[in-house]
């Protein structure tokens, strides 16, 4: 019998964490729940979790020092529930080192498929570099060894840049990456993070030539206001 993988929720309301709870624990999760900051942060220490659902708004403690705390010692992943009126605060929680967000009201669906790739990206972290060597998603084929990106077998030439971004993103399919984040990346720690145009002049001409159509795209979605998500693949 394989072991369960625990979820520790940290969410002050009752009917949410329930509700996840619930679709958790159908799913043959180990579920812990905490209603406040302070709990949550000793469950964390003590119970070491395999992922953490955290609220941003908490009574006690404010999320993002959660998350701040954590990532000073842990790689645990780690999956902002935030408002609607949470829109800033999902920019800086991700930027702090926060895997993903999910804004409410979610479905369980869409909740579930988010866990696991959080956890497939935190498995694939700890393996050794080499073990993924080709990256694919439907017709769309990245070789990170020969540098080389193929779309139906056609080869698609990209810059220095575009590949940069390009692999960046496949790193961590399925997971949303910041403006800030893919800029310090690209550009080194020193790139202007105000100016985001060069990144968008750059993701139109990738788009034009990863996508069939670039205004509906398929591989690299845009998060309004966050950043870029690449469609989950395979990493072989
Ligand atoms: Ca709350």
């Amino acid at each position: 019998m394989s072991q369960k993988l625990t979820i520790l929720i940290i969410e002050d309301e009752r009917n949410i964490c329930d509700f996840i709870s619930t679709s958790l624990t159908a799913q043959n999760y180990r579920v812990l729940t905490a209603q406040n900051g302070k709990s949550g942060l000793s469950l964390i220490a003590s119970q070491c979790p395999d992922l953490i659902l955290l609220d941003l708004g908490l009574p006690d403690l404010d999320g993002l020092d959660i998350i701040r705390q954590v990532r000073s010692w842990s790689a645990v992943p780690i999956l902002v529930i935030s408002a609607r009126t949470q829109e800033k605060d999902k920019v800086t929680a991700l930027d702090l080192g926060a895997d993903d967000y999910i804004t409410k009201p979610f479905g369980s669906s869409e909740l579930l498929a988010r866990i696991r790739t959080a956890i497939r990206h935190a498995c694939r972290m700890t393996k050794t570099a080499e073990s993924g060597q080709i990256f694919c998603c439907g017709d769309l084929y990245i070789d990170f060894v020969k540098r080389k990106v193929t779309v139906r077998e056609r080869d698609i030439h990209l810059t220095q840049i575009e590949y940069k971004i390009v692999l960046f993103l496949a790193e961590n399919n399925g997971q949303v990456v910041t403006y800030d984040a893919l800029m310090a990346r690209v550009w080194g720690p020193y790139a202007g993070s105000d100016n985001n145009r060069i990144l968008r002049v750059n993701m139109a001409n990738i788009r034009r030539k990863l996508e069939d159509n670039p205004a509906e795209p398929r591989y690299i979605q845009t998060e309004i206001g966050i950043g870029y998500r690449m469609t989950e693949g395979d990493i072989k």
